[in-house]
C-alpha cells in the first residue's frame, strides 16, 4: 500500500509526528501526522502506519470530526445489538450484528449526503458535511437504518 500524502491549500501536506503538532503531549509523540505548512492544518494517520486518515482541518473542522464520530454515528449502530434479536451469550452474533449495523449506518449516511459510500469517510468531511451529517443522523434509530436496508436490498433485487 503507498501513502498518498493528502492536499490542502493547492499543495501537498508534510508528513510529520505528534512531537511537532502535539510537544507537550508525549503520548502521541510516536503518531504521524500530515501538516499543511501554509494554514498549519492538519490530521492524523491510520494508527502504526503513514495512511492519512483523512484530509488536513483546523481545529473546529477536527472537533466537529471527531463529535460527529463518537456521539453522533457510533452510539446508532452501537444500539443495533439491543435493536435485534439474538442470544445476549452469543458474542460472534453480536460482533456480526454490528459489523453489519456500522455498514448500513455508512451507507444510510453517504446515500442521504448524496455521497459516494467510498467518500463518506469522517476524516475527510468539510464543517459543512460534519453539520449536514449531524442533522441527518440526531434522533435517528437503528430500526430506521435496518428498515432503510432492507428496502434497498428489495429495490436492488426487483431491479436485478
Ligand atoms: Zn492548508
Amino acid at each position: 500500500m503507498t501513502d498518498i500524502a493528502p492536499t490542502c491549500c493547492g499543495r501537498t501536506a508534510r508528513l510529520t509526528t505528534g512531537r511537532e503538532i502535539y510537544p507537550n503531549r508525549r503520548d502521541l509523540h510516536w503518531k504521524h501526522f500530515y501538516k499543511c505548512d501554509r494554514c498549519g492544518n492538519y490530521c492524523g494517520c491510520h494508527p502504526g502506519t503513514t495512511k492519512s486518515l483523512g484530509t488536513p482541518a483546523n481545529a473546529a473542522t477536527r472537533a466537529a470530526r471527531s463529535n460527529l464520530h463518537d456521539n453522533v454515528f457510533d452510539p446508532i449502530w452501537k444500539s443495533a445489538p439491543a435493536t435485534s434479536q439474538y442470544d445476549a451469550e452469543d458474542h460472534k452474533a453480536k460482533a456480526r450484528i454490528l459489523k453489519a449495523a456500522r455498514s448500513r449506518l455508512y451507507r444510510y449516511l453517504a446515500h442521504h449526503l448524496g455521497i459516494d459510500r467510498d467518500a463518506c469517510h469522517f476524516g475527510m468531511f468539510t464543517l459543512e458535511q460534519c453539520k449536514r451529517a449531524t442533522e441527518i443522523l440526531t434522533g435517528l434509530s437503528y430500526r430506521t437504518v435496518r428498515d432503510w436496508h432492507y428496502a434497498q436490498v428489495k429495490q436492488e433485487g426487483k431491479a436485478a
